[in-house]
């Protein structure tokens, strides 16, 4: 194939599709932010502003965000807007410092999780978050190795790329590291628990096998980057108990499910009736303001958080702190884990009508706010070009989705929580008006 994996970026070979004034911005761009940014789309979307599920461009034209978590109690929800302004105005500094509202925020927290998870630490971002539970799970276990997915994401830093093999093969593994199919319950013969348990042990053989032992299991809880997969609900229960007796911890990557997206629970690993040992989060927790947390098991940090400063300049400051209780106060009084659950399900059931004639699209997954929809080639292969094309399709049509998976296949459909039912209904009417690309 000459196209490469993320087949709906921008490709300046394409230059010529996009209009003259935002053609002009991004050969700007290119020449000082160099070739490393991608751009969504072959005709990229010049935006100005953005309000609820809904971003616009220069002209007012309106485009429904159907993919952007992060804003996710809704773009520049006023609510948020205001406790970050009148925070700013006030005061913002950081955890050096004795303030209340730090410590209001980190029980609020806290207490949305199963009580053996007590302890909290804020940093910026979910590769930080990650980071710091990889030095916390080492300190802890004295082991050195770690075990992900096959396609896994869990952030940028040098030591958390290591771990995150869907960087590709620019950006190399670990020697330490060792990678486990995703959980496509269509690739395991019997049940998907014990395809689980048995990869995850023949990975931890391997770490033992080269002296490095397990220091951590990370896993994303919905496994996002792998093509999103969450059925049958449960199927990661034996890995516990199979990390601990090596000596290693779980830790649960809750930056793309949690606060709510999966409707039936707060956090992703609830879906799977576990409990980590440690958690982080990050995206929509400030609804755009950096802001990002690692949640513990206080026995597992204890000791390294004696014997290590721990001190991040912007991490738990006044203002990112105002913006994550001002979005948990939204998520509550909007009851918008709710919609992900109601709207989430009923858009599920719309997009399985709609593509159900189509021989290639090969499955249709997730659950609440975050589904995947896969898009296969003649031989069941993957085919990332035609997913691409219903995601410029869309794009054409203002309706913004994206793909992911190894491969590029799978149609990643992650509307921000406030998306409504009435978005729910034009995102439908436009997938069908877009699903002819699937018979090209
Ligand atoms: N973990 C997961 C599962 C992610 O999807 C991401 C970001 N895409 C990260 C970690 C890293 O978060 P950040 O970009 O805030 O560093």
């Amino acid at each position: 194939m000459s196209r490469p994996v993320m087949v709906n970026a921008y490709d300046p070979a394409d230059a010529e599709r996009v209009e003259p004034r935002t053609r002009h911005l991004i050969e700007r761009r290119e020449d000082v932010l160099g070739p490393g940014y991608r751009l969504f789309y072959r005709e990229p979307l010049a935006v100005v502003r953005g309000e609820g599920s809904h971003l616009f461009d220069a002209d007012g034209n309106d485009y429904l965000d159907v993919y952007n978590n992060v804003p996710s109690v809704g773009h520049s929800h006023p609510h948020v807007v205001a406790a970050v302004h009148e925070q700013m105005q006030r005061l913002n500094t950081n955890t050096r410092y004795v303030q209340e509202s730090l410590v209001a925020y980190a029980e609020r927290l806290v207490a949305t999780f199963p009580k053996e998870l007590d302890r909290v630490t804020f940093a910026c971002t979910g590769s930080e978050a990650n980071d710091l539970a990889l030095r916390v799970a080492r300190y802890y276990t004295g082991n050195q190795g770690v075990i992900v997915t096959e396609g896994a994401y869990h952030g940028l830093t040098s030591e958390v790329a290591a771990f995150s093999p869907s960087l590709g093969t620019g950006s190399p593994l670990g020697s330490h590291v060792r990678t486990i199919k995703a959980p496509d319950v269509r690739k395991a013969d019997g049940s998907l628990d014990d395809y689980m348990r048995t990869e995850i042990r023949s990975a931890i053989a391997d770490l033992q096998r080269h002296g490095y032992g397990l220091a951590a299991f990370f896993a994303d809880g919905i496994f996002s980057s792998d093509g999103v997969f969450s059925d049958p609900a449960g199927f990661l229960k034996p890995i516990p108990e199979e990390v601990h007796r090596a000596g290693g911890l779980y830790v649960a990557d809750e930056v793309q499910p949690g606060f709510g997206r999966l409707g039936e629970s707060w956090w992703g690993f609830q879906r799977h009736g576990i409990v980590p040992d440690i958690v982080t989060i990050g995206k929509p927790m400030g609804n755009g303001i950096p802001v990002s947390a690692a949640i513990f098991r206080s026995e597992v940090t204890e000791e390294f958080g004696r014997n290590v400063r721990y001190f991040n300049t912007f991490g738990g400051s006044s203002v990112p702190i105002a913006a994550a209780n001002a979005v948990l106060d939204v998520i509550e009084s909007e009851g918008l884990q709710d919609r992900a659950r109601t709207v989430g399900a009923a858009l599920r059931a719309g997009i399985e009508d709609i593509v159900r004639p189509f021989g290639s699209v090969t499955d249709v997954r997730g659950i609440g706010y975050f589904l995947g929809v896969e898009i296969s080639d003649a031989d069941g292969g993957p085919d990332p070009v035609k997913a691409s094309d219903l995601v410029n399709e869309l794009r054409q049509r203002r309706v913004l989705i994206s793909a992911s998976g190894p491969d590029g296949n799978v149609l990643k459909i992650r509307p921000p929580l406030a998306f409504s039912s009435a978005d729910a209904d034009r995102f439908l009417t436009e997938l069908a008006a877009a699903s002819g690309v699937l018979n090209s």
